[in-house]
This record gives C-alpha cells, structure tokens and sequence, in this order.
C-alpha cells in the first residue's frame, strides 16, 4: 500500500511552503541529468542558463510574495519535438541541426507561466518515428532498467529520464504510442490526451491527425498536474478542442477506489502476449476488481488492423508534413557549388538531412497517396479507420474504460529490431488504436518481468474523459507499489 505523493508533487510542494528554492531543485536536476547522460543519453540540449534563471525568477516572485503557479520551481523535460525559443530544436533529426526556433510552443508558455522550468529537450527517434529511440541523429538512448536495453520510443529520452528520477516530470508527443509505450518500458506514467485537448502548435508535425502532447511522470497524481496545465484550447491550433478543463490534481488526495467502474478487456486481441506481460496484466484487473470494479470480456473486432491503417495513414500525412525541409528557409542545408541547381539543393539536403527510417516512410506515405493508389491505400485506410473508432463507441456503450497490456512484451534489447521495420512497428499493436480513434489513453506500471523489466497496463477511455483514467490509474498506485521501484542501472 502507498499513497506518497509524487516527486513533482514533492517538488511543487516544498517550493510553495518555503522548504526549498526553485534554484536548489534546478540544480540538482542538472547535476542528476549530467551525471546520468554518459550512461542515458537521454538528452539533445541541456538548458542550464535559461532553466537557472526560470528557477531564480520562481524563488523571487516566492519572496515578493506572489502567487506561485500550479508547477512553480518544477523542472521539467521537454521532448526535442515540442519548439522552445532560444533553445535548439531538432527532432532527433540532423535536417534540423543547428535550428533554434524563433517562439514557443503553446505547451511551453503554459508550463512557464505556470511557473515550470524547461530544463531541456530529451532525445527522440527522428520527428518521433520509431519505438525505441534507435533512429536519432543525436545517439541513442539507454533503457535506466538495463542500459543494453531501448528505453521505448519515440519519446525515450523523456521517459529514460523521468525514471532515472533526475527530473519529475516530461513532456512527449504520442502519435501511435511514443508516450505510453516508453513509459512501460521504463516504469513510469505516460498519458496520451483526447486528440485536441492539448494544442499541437508548435509541436514538429508528424501526423497531424494523430499527434498528441502528453506526459510522463511516477504517479498518476503528478501527470495529472502537468495536464491541467498543459491542456485546454489554443486559437494558434484549428484542431485544439473548446472542451472544458477540469482540474484532475484533487483525485489524489482522496482515498480512491474503483467502485463502479466497469473494465472492457479484448481478451481475443491481447492473446499471445509475453506470459511475465500476461500475468502482471491479469494482477492489475485483480487489484482493480478488489477495489470494486467489475471486469467484463468486449471485443474490438477491427484492432487487428490498426497496425497497418496506421502506417498507412501517418506515413501519408508524414510525407507532406516533412515537405517543408528543403534547405530554403531553415536547419541543414548541403554544401553548394556554384553549379547546382535548386532541385539538387533540394535532393542533396534532404538525401544527407533524414535518416533511414524517415525517408522509408515518406517514400511509402507519397506511394500510397499517389493518384493510382490513393483509392486502394489511403482511402481504405480511412475507411478502416473509421471501423476502429466504431469498436471503441461500441465498447463504450458497455464498459468505462478498455484495460489492455501496453506492450507485448517488456524492453526489447537495443538492435534488436533495427534490422525488421515490421517488428519494429509490432511494438505498436496495443497503442496505435487510440490515437486512430482520437480517445485517452493512460499507461502505468503493472509489474516487472523475471529480467527486472518493468510492465505497463493500458486503459482507455472515452474522448475527454481522462478523468477516469486519472482517478482508475491512481486507485491501483494507492493499491501497488510498483511506480516506487527505482532502476538500477543508474544512480538517480
Ligand atoms: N512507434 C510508432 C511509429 O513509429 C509511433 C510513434 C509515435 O507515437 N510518435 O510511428
């Protein structure tokens, strides 16, 4: 049994009673982050000016006697995806090298003025296409459970340094898991948002579609604090939602139970998981029936086909998206001779600027768009789309939330999969689903396997209804301890 309260949670409380300065938990993230990078890699950029001088700003607004902001003197970690002023930003890519943007995106004005400290961008897959952090320009990054192990992706550099405890909190981007499925990998809490809850202006578009700002965090309690600030509409975003912002942060101080809820499970989807993920899993429903839930067998008769609809679609909306990186108007450009031509410029840049994986998909996204395949492809794909989302209101008419494992199996070896795409994309099964269908999603620690890997449980909820997925995921931290274990493979 635990109900301590998280480090962000730890964090934001001493800086609002007086106990601790901002600067003093600043610092001792940085020196955490740089004692820990030689072994994580788990970041592109450490912002350690700009970060001191938020956290002296927090410490004399306190003294000034100002009201302090719901995350005052909390530092926080920022995927190298999300654009931050006056501090490089490059999506894992080398097209972007050198490119520090000129504003901040809507999720980094909310954190500051909420008082938060950015104190730097976490490494990523290249524009977040990938599971495990493998396919960066910058290094990779080290799973703080095992350190030959991926840390899951593409957020990793935000979940590896949320678990090795150097800092409370992360920001990542989820578009077919890279939140949630990271976050399994390496023990914590990562909570994919309703598509449109959290403005995507100035997010690095992959699939627009699909693309979601969450966090990553220990307890439930403490992701919650950072959607309630992070979320709510942005007229900079036509797709952030008008939808009202509830504030989820008091679910925690209250004992919670399950009483009620009722847990959909597609037992004939989940078939065949690793038998460590099966059995953590099947302990998770246990503690929530013991907490009053009622567990019932549903089915999502379209899951099957999500991987493919979903890579169909986000490499389509991937391909236009990357357009925009030519050489013309910002990050790498090749080197020129007074020869070339402009489509040379164009060929040559892009040809040195992506990586493997990025330019396999923009070539299958601009195959399957392509005006003799766009029917047979794209179109279908939409159509099946629209199947997945079917299955999960048909789901809901009956059952609250949808609990699946995370993944199908804990963290996979680092290359591993680098040589197979195809199992690469495998990692996705159990999470691509929410993003096509636009729903929240909440992956927590479950368990660990017979290797000392942690395991994540998935819950799904209906759009907008992440407040059952808070109040559900904090009801079985109060009941297991699992979230409390802290890596060894590296010195927190
Ligand atoms: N791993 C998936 C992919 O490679 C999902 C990535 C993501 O959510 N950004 O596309």
């Amino acid at each position: 049994m635990s109900d301590a309260r998280g480090p962000l949670a730890l964090a934001r409380d001493a800086v609002a009673r007086g106990e601790r300065t901002a600067e003093s938990i600043t610092r001792e993230a940085l020196a955490a982050i740089n004692r820990q990078e030689p072994s994580l890699c788990a970041f592109t950029a450490v912002a350690t000016e700009q970060a001191l001088a938020q956290a002296v700003a927090v410490d004399q607004a306190r003294a000034r006697g100002a009201a302090l902001g719901p995350l005052a003197g909390v530092p926080i970690a920022v995927k190298d995806n999300i654009s931050t002023r006056g501090v490089a930003t490059t999506a894992g890519s080398k097209v972007l090298a050198g490119y520090v943007p000129p504003y901040d995106a809507t999720v980094i004005t909310k954190l500051a003025a909420a008082g938060a400290i950015v104190i730097g961008k976490t490494n990523c897959d290249e524009f977040a296409m990938g599971s495990s952090t493998e396919n960066s320009a910058y290094g990779v990054t080290a799973n703080p459970w095992a350190l030959d192990r991926a840390p899951g992706g593409s957020s990793g550099g935000s979940a590896a340094t949320v678990a090795a405890r150097a800092v409370p909190a992360s920001l990542g981007s989820d578009t077919g898991g890279s939140i949630r499925q990271p976050a399994a990998f390496c023990g914590i809490v990562g909570l994919k948002p309703t598509y449109g809850r959290v403005s995507r202006f100035g997010l690095l578009a992959f699939a627009s579609s699909l693309d979601q700002i969450g966090p990553l965090a220990i307890t439930v309690d403490d992701a919650a604090a950072v959607l309630s600030v992070i979320a709510g509409h942005d007229g900079h975003d036509a797709t952030s939602a008008a939808e009202a912002v509830p504030d989820w942060t008091g679910v925690a101080t209250a004992a919670a139970d399950a009483r009620g809820l009722r847990i959909g499970v597609p037992r004939a989807f989940i078939e065949g998981v690793d038998p460590a993920v099966a059995q953590a899993f099947e302990a998770a429903l246990a503690t929530w029936t013991r907490l009053g839930a009622t567990v019932v067998d549903i089915a999502l008769p379209n899951a099957g086909l999500a991987i493919p609809v979903y890579y169909l679609i986000a490499t389509a909306e991937a391909s236009s998206n990357l357009a925009r990186y030519d050489g013309a108007r910002y990050g790498y450009r090749t080197t020129l001779t007074p020869k070339d031509s402009l489509r040379e410029m164009y060929e040559r840049t892009r040809d040195e600027g992506f990586g493997a994986e990025v330019k396999r998909r923009i070539m299958l996204g601009t195959y399957v768009l392509s005006a003799g395949y766009y029917d047979a492809y794209y179109l279908k794909a939409q159509q099946v789309r629209a199947k997945v989302r079917d299955d999960y209101a048909a789901a809901f008419a009956t059952v609250d939330v949808v609990a699946t494992p995370t993944t199908p199996t804990a963290a996979f070896k680092l290359g591993e999969k680098t040589a197979d795409p195809l199992q690469m994309y495998l990692a996705d099964i159990f999470t691509v689903s929410a993003n096509l269908a636009g729903v929240p999603a909440l992956s927590l620690p479950c368990g660990f396997s017979p290797e000392g890997l942690p395991i994540g449980c998935q819950l799904t909820a209906r759009m907008w209804d992440e407040g059952t997925l808070i109040r559900a995921g904090t009801a079985l931290q109060q009941a297991t301890d699992w979230h409390m274990r802290t890596p060894s493979g590296v010195t927190p």
